[in-house]
């Protein structure tokens, strides 16, 4: 099992602070800890080693000691612009992009989509981000947005070089990803796929169509297609741990 880490977003050393509920309980009653030592990360390139003080039904107190690790700014840089999709498969998604080393996500709703976000769609991606992060060891936590009409996340947009996986056809991916940027912004569309406006206001707004094969693939594989495609192409010399 991974050493147990808890993630809490304000981190200062050797000041006592309190997990928020649902760190608490992880700690609490999943992990099992009434004492001794635990990691804490801050999602923003910090992992401290923490003394636990108190575990109680009402709060779980910790003191961050020493920094025990940290994780330079990510070099490359991926935006990744994600459909929402039935069944927790964006939940999923949301997982392996954290694993994957995606630095944003911007979750968004098209035309042909099966689902509609709830209040707590947010809310979920970002607990599912915080679970992935712990489990994998990485330290810096994706930006997620709220999930907004396509047309609005494609204001939100900041890297320049752009793709959408079309499944009416593009360039190969090899080409797009020749021209090694730091950073890229890569799309791809719902169970329905876009429809011919959205693929049209994509390509207004600089998004080069890629192909991702001859089949048509589901729109979880396409999406981790892109976000495996971008790590093989700009990972760099890291030792695994
Ligand atoms: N229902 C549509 C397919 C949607 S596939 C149809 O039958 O035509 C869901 C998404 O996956 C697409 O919007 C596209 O972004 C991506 N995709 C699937 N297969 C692809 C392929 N061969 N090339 C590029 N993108 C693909």
């Amino acid at each position: 099992m991974s050493p147990a880490r808890f993630f809490a977003p304000e981190i200062r050393e050797g000041e006592v602070l309190e997990l928020d509920p649902e760190e608490a309980h992880h700690l609490r009653e999943v992990r099992r800890i009434s004492s001794g030592e635990v990691r804490l990360l801050d999602g923003r390139g910090r992992e401290f080693v923490a003394r636990v003080l108190r575990v109680s039904r009402r709060e779980v107190l910790v003191l961050p000691e020493t920094l025990a690790r940290t994780e330079p700014h990510p070099p490359f840089r991926l935006e990744l612009l994600l459909p929402l999709l039935k069944g927790g498969r964006t939940e999923f998604l949301v997982e392996k992009a954290t694993e994957l080393g995606v630095t944003r996500l911007l979750p968004f709703l098209s035309h042909r989509a099966v689902v509609r976000p709830s209040e707590r769609t947010g809310e979920r991606l970002h607990r599912r981000a915080i679970q992935a992060l712990k489990q994998s060891g990485r330290l810096w936590l994706p930006e997620i947005r709220p999930p907004e009409e396509l047309s609005r996340v494609l204001l939100r947009v900041s890297a320049s070089h752009r793709g959408f996986a079309y499944e009416g056809g593009g360039q190969f991916l090899r080409g797009f990803f020749r021209e090694k940027v730091r950073e890229m912004a890569l799309a791809s569309g719902p169970e329905g796929g876009f429809s011919p406006e959205e693929a049209a206001l994509l390509q207004e707004k600089g998004f080069i169509p890629l192909s991702l094969g001859p089949y048509i693939l589901r729109a979880e594989t396409a999406a981790l297609f892109l976000m495996i495609a971008w790590r093989y192409e700009t990972l760099e010399g890291s030792k695994s741990r």
